[in-house]
């Protein structure tokens, strides 16, 4: 299952890169009337829904936050690897003395021609190797030259290796070669020969540049940049720092956009989290994102943070207490270790995370906790029934926190009092909803982001202070779960 899950993904995704790669992609600019703008692909309007592609799937946009959509037309990317190796400018490592080279080339190749009897006869005496070897060497890599500038690939090719069977150890015989299979997209032979050329002549420039263009091809960008750099340490070339400009570029797009961003989100992920689970975070929230969003009537005007760790990383990073599963401190910040994919429990810590992003938005951070985690327990879908019966017995006991204490932080809290700190706050979140509707809780978050009081605030819209809701709650409580 595990093993399944990991290797379709990556195919694809490097399916996807390579056609990227080869064609040109059209990006489109979505301006939200937040001013905040979205770089996508294929942004298409489809009723009250505005659709577009990111490397995270189909996102979609109510209409109703888009100002305008810049249409950004045909953004070239980069040729394929082979198209860009035709058009470089190679001076390649000058082949081994040769007897008589001049005239080998000429009568290689006369009148437009490859001259094959003219070959064949100096192959006949190449066989015991030597300088008819190095002589029949020279032939073939006339003919591949000829023949490449002619765009027979396929003769190149045969040319190019014969050329390196009798001169096995040749830079430019081994380059020709590498040169011909990078034409040819064939990257991976393109490489072992570049990596035998830069046994014999480690100080090449070209051996380099064309690593560079093979990795490239490879779809190993990190890679290539790094070949590019070796290449301009030895000689200055405006293609290679061109080629390398673009990569950085890339790399960084990838992995500030498109692997890590969809329409409302900012992803970080610790590298030891699965890339397509970072994926499927992405998409779980967005969903989360349209259901909360009209929940609560709000849609928060800033991208939203994300960051998912690893457990140790969690612990180190937020020095949250031991019971803290994971977190909202502006950024959502989430333990994922040894999840391959978003489950029901996952989904929930996210949608938990989320509605606090929403609330700390919609309030510019002035919710007390209470209603923090009472609306946030809500939304992901507890419910008090559980706790019903001790929630009762503590309140009929006078012994029940009062909300106005439960207004800061809970990070001091003993486990067993944040516990029930959370099960008090639901409760009494679920209580205003199911008498009340959502609408008195959106009502009670516009009077806290205007700067009231929570205490006044339920009394504007509730017509209850902190003791009548608490004594209602315990009432609800009663009614709905008791015995
Ligand atoms: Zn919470």
């Amino acid at each position: 299952m595990r093993r399944g899950n990991i290797h379709l993904p990556k195919a694809l995704a490097m399916l996807a890169c390579v056609l990227l790669i080869a064609g040109a992609a059209r990006a489109d600019k979505i301006v939200l009337k937040n001013g905040r703008k979205i770089v996508a692909y294929n942004v298409v309007e489809d009723g009250d829904k505005v659709r577009y592609e990111t490397t995270a799937g189909q996102m979609a946009l109510p209409k109703s936050i888009v100002d305008h959509i810049e249409r950004g037309g045909i953004r070239p990317l980069m040729g394929s690897p082979a198209d860009a190796a035709a058009d470089l400018n190679l001076e390649p490592a000058e082949p081994a003395a040769t007897a008589g080279e001049s005239e080998i080339d000429k009568g290689a190749v006369h009148d437009s021609l490859v001259d094959r009897n003219y070959i064949n006869h100096l192959e006949s005496g190449a066989a015991a190797g030597g300088a008819q070897a190095i002589q029949a060497a020279r032939a073939h890599y006339a003919a591949s030259r000829f023949e490449m500038v002619k765009g027979d690939l396929e003769h190149a090719l045969a040319d190019a290796r014969a050329a390196v069977f009798y001169a096995p150890e040749d830079p430019a015989m081994l380059m020709e070669l590498a040169y011909v299979y990078l034409r040819r997209s064939e990257f991976k032979q393109s490489l072992e020969y570049l990596e035998r050329a830069r046994r014999y002549a480690p100080n090449n420039p070209d051996v380099y540049k064309l690593e560079g263009w093979t990795y490239y091809g490879l779809n190993r960008p990190d890679q290539a940049a790094a070949e590019w750099k070796k290449s301009l340490a030895l000689r200055a070339d405006s293609e290679v720092q061109a080629a390398l400009d673009k990569a950085v570029r890339d790399k960084a797009e990838e992995e500030n956009y498109r692997e890590n961003e969809s329409a409302h989100f900012q992803l970080k992920y610790n590298g030891a989290a699965e890339p397509g689970l970072a994926r499927e975070v992405l998409h779980t929230l967005e969903g989360h994102y349209q259901q909360i969003e009209s929940e609560l009537n709000f849609s928060p005007p800033d991208p939203i943070g994300v960051v998912l760790y690893t457990q140790e990383g969690f612990a180190d990073i937020t020095r949250a207490p031991g019971w803290v599963g994971a977190l909202n401190d502006g950024r959502i910040r989430v333990p994922v270790q040894g999840l391959t994919g978003v489950d029901s429990e996952l989904s929930r810590v996210l949608r938990h995370e989320l509605t606090h992003s929403f609330i700390q938005q919609k309030t510019h951070s002035r919710a007390p906790t209470w209603i923090q985690e009472g609306v946030a327990q809500w939304m992901e879908g507890k419910r008090s029934d559980e706790n019903a019966a001790t929630l009762v017995q503590v309140y009929d006991a006078g012994q029940a926190a009062p909300l106005g204490q439960l207004e800061g932080s809970w990070m001091r809290l003993p486990g067993p009092m944040a516990s029930y700190a959370y099960a008090w706050a639901l409760a009494n979140i679920e209580y205003i909803v199911q008498t009340q509707g959502m609408g008195d809780v959106e009502r009670i978050l516009d009077r806290l982001a205007a700067g009231t009081a929570t205490e006044q605030a339920l009394r504007d819209v509730l017509h209850d202070n902190y003791a009548d809701l608490m004594q209602a709650t315990a009432e609800y409580l009663k009614k709905n779960y008791g015995r």
